[in-house]
């Protein structure tokens, strides 16, 4: 769940992943992308006011679901690597001493919403970035977020492998990436003007 790692899947809905994917797996051996380490909330990746609409939608009134959180230096650092060269929009976004949201964990710090099997949300109402990861877009180069734990890049190795293990093509992570630009508030596009707010950020 964080945004610290730098940049360098049919997961099957509703309700969840196959027991045989991937990702499955990688539940069922400890995880990665769906834990927090202690103290890791302050850099875990934000959900937007959209993204927490559509999982309400299919888990009901969970607010508990979500936590705010401040937008930190760590915090404003780790989107700045997300986004190399839009450290204005970030910041504009993003203001100091004001706050996003992010998914609630439990007290081992795993997201709410991971089962055994891993995700129990259905694929399509998962946040953008859980359905990228490890998968991400860097300008127009399809590149990889390092998370060593992460199962499908041990086992893909390369951006081109790892789209191949989580049963996803190049233009799946194109369209998502743009998706998630638009829900966290950044233009469509590095230097196009910025859209309406429909910000990453608490509605308190
Ligand atoms: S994306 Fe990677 S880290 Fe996340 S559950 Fe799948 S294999 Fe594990
Ligand atoms: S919403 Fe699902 S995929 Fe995203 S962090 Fe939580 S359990 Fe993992």
């Amino acid at each position: 769940m964080s945004i610290q790692s730098e940049p360098i899947q049919p997961r099957t809905a509703p309700g969840g992943d196959l027991p045989t994917s991937v990702c499955a797996r990688c539940a069922r051996q400890g995880g990665a992308c769906c834990r927090l380490d202690p103290g890791g909330g302050g850099v875990c990746f934000p959900v937007s006011a959209m993204e927490w609409d559509r999982i309400l939608d299919v888990v009901g009134g969970t607010r508990g679901a979500f936590v705010q959180e401040p937008n930190s230096p760590p915090f404003l650092d780790a989107m700045r690597r997300l986004f190399p060269g839009e450290g204005r929009v970030v910041a504009a976004l993003f203001p100091a001493h004001q706050f996003h949201l992010r998914l609630a964990t439990t007290s081992h710090g795993d997201c709410v919403f991971l089962g055994p099997q891993g995700c129990s949300l259905p694929r399509e109402a998962r946040p953008y970035y859980c359905r990228l990861f490890p998968l991400w877009m860097q300008g127009d180069r399809l590149t990889l977020l390092h998370t060593p734990r992460c199962l499908a890049l041990r086992e893909g190795g390369v951006a081109e492998e790892v789209l191949g293990v989580l049963h996803m093509r190049e233009r799946d992570v194109r369209t998502l990436h743009g998706r998630l630009r638009l829900a966290w508030g950044l233009p469509p596009r590095p230097g196009l003007p910025m859209p309406p707010p429909s910000f990453a950020r608490s509605r308190k």
